[in-house]
Parts: structure tokens; sequence; C-alpha cells
């Protein structure tokens, strides 16, 4: 015999009575021997559980009765009377309670009971409508419990014996059983149910009272997943569990099943298969047997609505029976503890309870220790609220530094962590405001499914355009090669964003345009959070003064920084190291590759060699990849100097004012950076700029300028024809000085070099740094290549994305 157990919305009015109907037709068509046993249906025990608080309360209303009437005779509301007597016990109960205005938890059994009545008798009904013979079997009349009404424990021998004898009249016959679930009786004949969910309980105790081939648990999921899909959107599906594996998950908070539905089965050995009810009948479902194949399941289990009872008795250090003292007062107050953690240099305690549970454990525990809080032996009892328990499954403490980490990097802080003695489980307490985060981020690791990061990129000119595209260019091919999913989440100009957690395709620059939601960092900020998103990173590829004001803001709030803007490097020192405390702090990173020579790998050489106790002595190079090109090209061809700055803008080597080229800033901030990232607290009005426009030019308008260039000339072809021989012009930046002291000598000047050195050979745009150090001596590490355009630079500041997501 087959046992098929219906749970409440397999059975609710509509489309799940008419699927169980369809599943039961389907069995009996292939002859298959069921024996059936129902949950009440629908919301039904936790209407009785409503009405009943009413009744007590003085706030019993007779619509809420009828409703609940009605609502238990949809499927056959022509045949009122099948459900009659029932009514108008269950109204009688309800009358006593209002007459009381209170009830016991026996009348409480009694009440709840007529779920699972109703719904057996509406189903019995049914079947033999549908010329199914069927036959209502009250659990009562075998399943013998104690008295502890609400969560009875039954007596398995006795009840096997009652239940052999009754079920023996449907051996070899047609008709089917219809058992309630979830209720038993006393050997006095009072009414008993066996906890919430109880029903899938009675369904496996019947299944080995009656030696069933198997139990089949209809509900409305596909079976037993790695994690509540709910919560996780990738949540693995588990095809095969072994009952060990199974009664692991249950007694860590897997809701399907009843806490103790797997030991009568283990018994017996009879499979346990769940299905869903509105899925059809090939669907693989989750079998859970002896089968001992799969050792190596994988899963995370969630109980909520938790808290940490908090205990500290310092005085207590040492004293014996503590402990005892403490879990007998919980235990006679009745409540069950979880998680527990106890230091073992201070005598402090923290216990995981329910939350409806935790004013009552402090104040028990506060009564029990009244005597030592008065000595101030003990200093505080208090509860922490609005916990979860996340239980991981499959995995050994060993095992366990890596989600840990990635926790701790996302901003998620275990309040407790604890892993059992034997076996290969670890559970942490957290707080509920991070459980869905908490979820994706361990399960991912788990599984190791590509880590998930998320950006947000602010500015979209010709470097940010070009990221955006290279990156959207190389998703697949990173999460192939570095199992890594790179996700823009947010893109914003100085006007517009716009937001997306499932990452922004192709498509941006459109959906930019025609935005509605204006830029607001605030906003994005918040949407991260509110989307639990992991791993995330503000990138900026703005030129903005005022953007940079942001970046604290972002850290504090779990964002990694990677940016190509030169600014805050180059803002006064304190803000400077601020940042620099608050990353700390917050345990974030800012990198900045490119704020100095594109994407040449300049600033971590230097940071390398710094760390490294390296002692460098001098920095000189041609910073600017316009300057290059400019003096490049003059020192070279017979061509004015005002055609060649033409030139250069013309193809977009200059910005669009020449003169923040030629003022010599540029260079400046980029001698700033590095200098800082020796230490050095330079500010930037320390340094030595020569400003290569003359003092007539340097406050007209651009157009003004542009119209002017001619005025250059002349400067410039007389330093040209003082040149040495076989020289040529550069404009370069140089720090040098005593470089163990708190600030260096920066200086950015035009000079004039050999042709044949090494700053003498650089060709077109590029850049070139020299970096003379101690072990070095008199032969620089030099650095030379593309330093500057929008390819390089996006790539660089992809660079620096890379390695900040290697790290979380
Ligand atoms: N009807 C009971 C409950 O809702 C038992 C069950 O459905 O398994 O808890
Ligand atoms: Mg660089």
């Amino acid at each position: 015999m087959k046992v098929l157990k219906f749970g409440g919305k397999s059975l609710a009015n509509g489309q799940g009575l008419e699927k169980a109907l369809e599943i039961i037709r389907y069995k009996k068509l292939n002859q298959e021997d069921i024996c059936i046993v129902v949950s009440a249906r629908g919301n039904t025990t936790d209407t009785l559980m409503a009405l009943l608080e009413n009744a007590k309360n003085g706030q019993w209303e007779e619509e809420d009765w009828i409703n609940f009437k009605e609502d238990q005779l949809k499927p056959i509301s022509q045949y009122q009377s099948v459900l009659e007597d029932e009514f108008k016990t269950l109204k009688n109960f309800f009358s006593g309670v209002k007459l009381l205005k209170d009830y016991s938890l026996k009348i409480k059994d009694e009440i709840l009971s007529f779920g699972e009545i109703l719904s057996a008798k509406t189903l019995v009904h049914l079947l033999n409508h549908q010329s199914l013979p069927a036959k209502f079997v009250d659990a009562r009349t075998f399943l013998i419990t104690d008295n502890r009404f609400g969560n009875a424990i039954p007596k398995e021998e006795i009840s096997e014996r009652f239940a052999q004898k009754i079920f023996q009249e449907f051996r070899q016959r047609e008709i089917i059983p219809v058992v309630t679930g979830f209720i038993g009786a006393t050997e006095n004949g009072e009414t008993t149910t066996l906890g919430r969910n109880g029903s899938n309980y009675s369904a496996a105790l019947v299944a080995k009272f009656i030696d069933a081939e198997i139990l089949e648990n209809y509900t409305h999921v596909d079976g037993v997943f790695s994690v509540n899909p709910e919560w996780v959107e990738d949540a693995r599906h588990i095809k095969n569990l072994s009952f060990q594996e199974a009664n692991e998950m249950v007694n860590f908070g897997m809701n399907i099943l009843h806490d103790k539905t797997i030991l009568p089965l283990i018994d017996k050995n009879i499979p346990l298969k769940i299905l869903n009810t509105f899925k059809g009948f090939d669907q693989t479902g989750t079998l859970i047997s002896n089968d001992q194949t799969n050792t190596s399941v994988k899963s995370l289990m969630l109980q909520q609505d938790k808290s940490l009872v908090v205990f500290e008795g310092r005085g207590l250090l040492g004293k014996v029976g503590v402990d005892a003292r403490f879990f007998g007062a919980l235990s006679r107050a009745g409540v069950s503890v979880g998680v527990i953690s106890q230091g073992s240099s201070e005598r402090g305690m923290g216990v995981v309870v329910d939350q409806s549970d935790a004013l009552k454990a402090v104040e028990v525990l506060r009564k029990e220790f009244a005597r030592d809080y008065d000595t101030k032996d003990v200093q505080a009892i208090h509860s922490v609220d609005n916990l979860s328990v996340i239980s991981i499954i499959g995995q050994k403490m060993s095992h366990f530094n890596q989600s840990y980490n990635a926790l701790i990097k996302n901003q998620v802080e275990p309040l407790l962590i604890s892993n059992t003695v034997s076996g290969a489980n670890v559970s942490i307490v957290i707080r509920k405001e991070d459980t869905s985060k908490a979820l994706n981020i361990i399960h991912g690791e788990l599984f190791e499914n590509p880590k998930q990061i998320h950006l947000a990129i602010f500015g979209c000119g010709t470097v940010g355009k070009t990221l955006i595209n290279q990156i959207l260019h190389s998703t697949y091919d990173i999460v192939n090669r570095k199992n890594t999913h790179i996700k823009i989440f947010g893109i914003s100009n100085s006007r517009k964003m716009i937001l997306d957690k499932k990452g922004i395709g192709k498509n941006w620059e459109h959906q930019l345009q025609n935005a509605s939601k204006a830029a607001d960092i605030g906003e994005l900020v918040k949407y991260a959070k509110e989307n639990h998103l992991e791993n995330l990173i503000a990138v900026d590829n703005t030129v903005s003064h005022t953007f940079v004001d942001h970046y604290e803001f972002f850290a504090e709030n779990g964002f990694d920084l990677v940016s190509s803007n030169k600014i805050f490097n180059t803002l006064p020192i304190h803000q400077y190291r601020n940042l620099r405390k608050v990353l700390h702090e917050n345990n974030k990173k800012y990198l900045y590759e490119t704020n100095v020579g594109a994407g040449l790998p300049l600033i971590d050489t230097i940071k390398l060699l710094h760390l490294s106790g390296e002692n460098i002595t001098r920095i000189k190079g041609v910073f600017s990849g316009s300057l290059s090109y400019i003096f490049n090209h003059f020192s070279i061809r017979e061509v004015s100097f005002s055609n060649i700055l033409r030139e250069a803008r013309d193809k977009g080597y200059t910005e669009p004012d020449p003169r923040e080229d030629l003022s010599g800033n540029d260079v400046a901030r980029k001698l700033l950076i590095l200098a800082r990232e020796l230490d050095l607290v330079n500010e930037f009005s320390d340094i030595h700029i020569q400003n290569l426009i003359p003092e007539s030019l340097q406050h007209v308008a651009k157009d003004d300028f542009i119209s002017r260039l001619e005025e250059l000339n002349d400067k410039y072809v007389q330093l040209k024809q003082s040149l040495p021989p076989d020289h040529v012009l550069r404009y370069v930046g140089e720090l040098k000085g005593d470089l163990q002291k708190e600030k260096g000598d920066l200086e950015v000047k035009l000079i004039s070099v050999p042709r044949t050195a090494s700053l003498g050979q650089v060709k077109g745009s590029d850049s070139i740094f020299e970096i003379y150090t101690e072990s070095y001596g008199e032969n620089p590490l030099v650095i030379m290549g593309a330093g500057a355009g929008a390819e390089v630079t996006a790539r660089g500041v992809f660079g620096d994305i890379l390695r900040v997501s290697e790290h979380k």
C-alpha cells in the first residue's frame, strides 16, 4: 500500500483540491492500493485559532463564523448536511469559550482537530461522489498519545496494534481510507494534536503501522532545495536525500516536514517522496530513503524570529553549578534553547531562544540570579531580538572560512557561530535584516556559484563609456575564466541614473538617455541595500571636484572604490588620510591605478617598492600624454608651436581648452599622487609649477585663446633655437629631495634633455616614468608606454575592478 499525504494548500478550495482529486483518480486508474492522510484544508488551522482567540477575548464576530463555514462547504455546497454535525459541535465549543472567556490547551486541541476532520470528511464525500469508494478514518481511533496537549507524543506500540486492526478491513478491498492527520487521542479518549505541521508525522506513523511501500507527500513545493527558493534565486533542487540528511535538515528548521517525520520511516525503511500537487505526473520530487550514495548534500536552513539571551556573570567565574541553575530556570519555564555559546575565560553565556520566549527567559533568569545581581556577581541579563539562525548543513567548520570571509566583507557580522560536535554543520546567528544577503552569500560560496560583483559606475564621458562597453563585452569570459559575474547595477551621469539589480545591458546609453530618475547617490546606495546586493564597487570616472565628497559615504555603506578621477588624491592631506582610515575601518579597498599614467602599472609598482622597504630617491618623467605629444613633435618637426598645438587638439590629445594641459596642473596632480604613495605629506601648494601659458593669455575666454595661439610661437622658436645640439624639449614632473623627510621637492617644468636619453626617446603621446632607488642606483626602473587615452584608461580601471573583485 502507498500512503498519500496531502497538505493544506493541496486541499485548498479551487486548484489545490482539484489537483489532489486528479492525483487520487490517476492512482486508482493504475490500480494502486492507496491510503490517504490529510491536513486541514488551506489555512483552516490558523482560522480556527483566530476564532478561538476571538471567542476568548469577547471579539467573536458571527460573520467570521459564517465565512468559515462557507469556506469549508465550498466544494460540496449542495451537500451542506455532510458537515452539519461537526459545525454544531464546534459552535458549541466556541460558545463555551465565549462564556468562560478562557480555554485550556485541551479545549484548543479539541477545536483544532476539526480542521482535519472537516477536511477528511469533505474529501470522502467528493471521492464517493466520483464513484471512488472512500471511508473516513478518525485517527483518534488508533493513534494513542500521551496528554501533552498541543504537542502530544504518540505511543507507538499500542497505536500500531490498533491501526493494524482498523486497516485490516481495507486490505483487498477497493475502499480508500481517508485518515485525519495531526490528531490523536489519549487512552482516556481526549483529543490531542501532534504540533503544527503534524499531519506529516501522522502520515509517517500510518505508513509505519501498515507497512506501506512508500509515503508520498503532496505539497505545494517541488521538493527539498539547497535553500528556500523564495530567498535565494539559484537554490538547487535536491533529488535524493538519505534519511540522516533529511533528519538533520528537519532538526535545523526545514519546515516542509514535521520534526519527527523521518523517524518512523527509518524504523521500517519506508521511502518518503516529496512531490508538488500542482506539477502533474512526471515530476522528480525529492526522494528521501535509506540510499546513502549521496552523502554530500549541502543545504542551508533558516530559523527566524529568534532572540539571543545574554548572561554576563563575571563574578561567578569558577563557581560550580551556574550552568545548571541557568538551564534549570529556562527549562522550568518551558523555554527551549537553540544555539549555545559560552566563553571559557569569562563567565558569560549566550543562548538562542524563540523571540516569543525571550521576555520570559530574561525574567526567569533575573529571578533565578536575583541575589547574584545584588552582589554584583551578575552584571547583566538581557535579550537581543530580531535575529535569524542560518544552519549550513554538510559544511565542516574547517571549510567555513570562505563563507565567513565573504560575510564579513559584505558587512554581515555573525553574533554567534557554533558547530555540531559530530557531523558537519555550522550555525550562525545574524541580524534579521542581513538574512537574505547572508543566505545568498553563503549559498554562493557553498556551491561555488559565480561570485556576484555589483558595480555602480559614475561618469559616462569617454572613459566611462568605454569602460561600460568593455565590461559588457567581457562578462561571459570572466564568468568562465574567473567564476566571477560582474554586474553593473547602476550607471549615473551628473543628471540621471539607471538602476537594475539584474545587471544593466548593452542598451544602457539609450536607457540612460530616457531615464526618469535623477542622479542621486543616496538613492543608489539605498537601492543596493534594499536589494541586498553583495560585493559592491563604486567606480568614479568623472572629473568632478564634488563627486569625491561621497567616497567616505560609499566606504561606510559597504562599497569598495575604484577611481580614474584624480581629484580625491590631491585634496588636503587630512582628507586624504581620513578616507584611508574610513576604508580601513570598513574593510574596503580604494584603487586608482589610472590616476597616473593611465593603465601603466605605475602606482602599483611604486607601492610595492615602497612597501618592501626599497628606498625610492627620485621619480622623474613625462606624465602627460598631451604635453608629450606637443613637445615630441615640436622638437623634431619644422612646424610652428601653434600649429602643433592645433593638431594635438584636433586629434583629441588635449583637453578642449588646451590651457588645462599647458598650465601644468594635471602633471602636478599626478606628481603629488605619486609623492603621497611614498607617505610624503606634500600639499598641492608645495609644487613648483611652470605654467606654459603667458600671463596675457591666462585669463581670456577659451575661443579667444584658441584664436591667439600664434602669440606663443616666438617664445618657443627661441627656446628651440637655444637648445644644445641633439637636445629636445620635454615637460617633466620631478620628485626629489630627502624622501625620508616629511615632504619632498616637487617640481613641474619644461627642460631640455639629450635626444638619446630615455626621456629624449619618448615618442607619440607616450608617457615615461623613471624611478630611482637606492638598490638600482643610477639605473632607474623605467616604465614607458601609452599613458593616456580612453581605451587604455578604461582598461586600467577595469583591471582595478578585477583586482578588487579578487579580494571579495
Ligand atoms: N493542520 C495542522 C497545521 O496547520 C497540521 C498540518 O497541516 O500538518 O499545523
Ligand atoms: Mg597607471
